[in-house]
């Protein structure tokens, strides 16, 4: 029977097959993939709940004639898992992070790979060419390893040597090329042509957008899981979609799986896309804020982070910027450091490593929802992928672990040795900060804010007349204050502080949700350092404020 796919420019539907890379009647790339969506929902319905969860319960949804077992590791059916401590920091309670380090090669890659070396698979294909900013190739190089197919992976020489390395060690060719990505792509499809080899085409293989797609459905089912169905009885729908951009492959394919959804009546809506770039090569955003319908080629892309760095987005920005404004979205860019510092946070907070591509999303998630653009109430889904190894050097600095010297001896060291040499691990003093405040999950929230960005001796009390006993006792060298407490409130503490000269001295940080009135303002004049809102602390402000009354 074969798979339908149809031209995205001239509509001609024909059958599939992965060896034809053009639309037989205009030549367009683009085409893609249709099927009988009300015979594959009613099968959906009935038979889903029996099936495991990996992106092969929705085969009927994928261009495989028979999914091969022997070749499957587990792709799809990652985790959704809520971001409880970034939620309370951002005053979101509904983010959740699309855990896709958990596929067999730690990025979302996993799910085109599979699918597209099922397919070359099926069709007798034996040997490939892919351009790669790295995880593409280490993805295909997995499958390709098992499907007994040979890849040839052309990779610029940005690309992080363990990547590299990973890929070689999967058997593939790496052809390490030095040029721009977009330079990589042209050689890669030159020498594919000349061989008469099987070419990955980027956000124009069908194969590829297919194995993105699953992303959404499962997104759907396990939201409905998480926070129950829509309020008309039907799964659940994300408000946003949040991906780092490169090529634009992955929210190419997401969108394309919750436009299927809605057709076959399994939600209501389809998300918000919202696309992140690195500043340093962000050509769709330059375009979305210039409104432009076409973007304009970066050909000398600046970031650090090569999986980032597509300069020539092509078409696949014409169609995601048609999706975002037929149905909202948005591209927003940040910078490497914005990017790397979302890689600690994310890291401290939620203890989940992302690599810096990654954390490029979630700088952006926390830019959007401090501009407004992202509501508190609305439900986020953020696409996470793993390969830290490579960024750490960069992100960590040095200075990052402490050594412990053993003195060589015959016998095994004295306790007392080992005690000394463990002494010079942490110095004995660490800056103490007290946070005093009634809430549980405010106090959570500063001190690993504070843990995340430094080394500080953390006490915590709970209403004002621990609060002062915690201060006499302790003699901190900061105080961060929540106004609103029972009982005795912020003003008491300040009143008692204030009131005993050897603690008249220590710096107070005043934290409170709502706005003072005038008269409160005017009692903290001149007996506190800094007023912060809640939700302000993720701010650099904060961090900035604590380390200059600290030293
Ligand atoms: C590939 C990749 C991207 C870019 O994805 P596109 O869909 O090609 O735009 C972003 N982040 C990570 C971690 C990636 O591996
Ligand atoms: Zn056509």
């Amino acid at each position: 029977m074969g798979h339908q796919i149809r031209c995205i420019d001239c509509g001609h539907t024909e059958t599939y097959h992965p060896r034809t890379i053009n639309c037989s009647k205009c030549h367009s790339p683009w085409r893609e993939v249709v099927y009988d969506y009300d015979k594959v929902a009613q099968i959906f319905r009935n038979e889903l709940p029996h099936r495991t969860f990996d992106l092969w319960r929705y085969k009927e949804l994928l261009p495989v004639n028979k999914p091969i077992h022997t070749l499957s590791m587990g792709e799809g059916g990652t985790p959704l898992i809520r971001a409880v401590n970034l939620g309370t920091m951002l005053g979101c309670e509904n983010i959740f992070i699309k855990d896709e380090r958990q596929g067999p090669t730690a990025s979302f890659k996993d799910r085109q790979a599979a699918v597209t070396i099922a397919v070359l698979k099926e069709a007798g294909v034996t040997e490939m060419v892919a351009a790669s900013t790295g995880n593409v190739a280490i993805a295909y190089s997995a499958f390709a390893a098992r499907a007994g197919i040979k890849l040839w992976a052309f990779v610029t020489s940005l690309v992080p040597a363990v990547k590299m390395r990973e890929i070689a060690l999967y058997g593939s060719q790496v052809v390490k090329v030095t040029g721009s990505y977009d330079q990589v792509k042209k050689i890669a499809a030159e020498f594919a042509e000349q061989r008469g080899l099987y070419h990955d085409m980027g956000a124009k293989t069908i194969t590829s957008v297919e194995g993105m797609k699953t992303i959404a459905y499962e997104v759907a089912e396990q939201l409905t899981q998480e926070i129950g169905p829509s309020e008309n009885g039907l799964w659940r729908t994300p408000d946003w979609y949040i991906q780092a951009i490169s090529g634009g492959l992955g929210p190419i394919g997401v969108a394309k799986g919750f436009r299927e959804l809605k057709n076959m009546g399994f939600t209501e809506h389809l998300p918000g896309l919202i696309g992140v770039q690195a500043e340093g090569c962000a050509p769709m955003v330059q375009a979305w804020k210039q409104n432009h319908e076409t973007a304009e080629p970066v050909l000398t892309p600046k970031t650090h982070i090569e999986t980032l760095a597509t300069g020539t987005p092509g078409r696949s920005y014409e169609f995601l910027r048609a999706q975002m404004k037929k149905n909202r979205g948005m591209f927003e860019s940040v910078s490497d450091d914005e990017a790397f510092r979302a890689m600690h946070i994310l890291a401290k907070m939620e203890g989940i490593s992302a690599e810096p591509a990654s954390a490029a999303a979630f700088a952006g998630l926390f830019k959007l929802v401090r501009s407004g653009a992202i509501k508190s109430t609305d439900i986020v889904v953020i696409n996470c992928t793993g390969h830290t190894l490579p960024a750490e050097p960069l992100v960590l600095g040095s200075g990052w672990a402490r050594n412990v010297v053993l003195p060589q001896q015959e016998q095994a060291p004295q306790a007392d040795g080992l005690l000394a040499a463990l002494s010079r691990v942490a110095p004995d003093r660490f800056p103490r900060v007290a946070i005093v405040d009634d809430t549980p999950d405010a106090r959570r929230l500063i001190r690993r804010i504070l843990q995340s960005q430094g080394e500080y001796t953390i006490f915590e009390a709970t209403n004002g007349k621990e609060a002062i006993e915690l201060v006499n006792r302790e003699h901190p060298d900061l105080l961060i204050l929540d106004l609103m407490m029972p009982e005795s409130d912020g003003f008491a503490v300040l009143d008692a502080l204030k009131s005993n000269p050897e603690t008249a001295q220590i710096p107070v940080i005043v934290s409170t949700a709502k706005e003072l009135t005038s008269e409160e303002k005017q009692r903290l004049q001149g007996q506190i350092q800094a007023l912060m809102q809640k939700g302000d602390f993720m701010s650099d402000d904060f961090l900035e404020e604590v380390k200059s009354l600290i030293r």
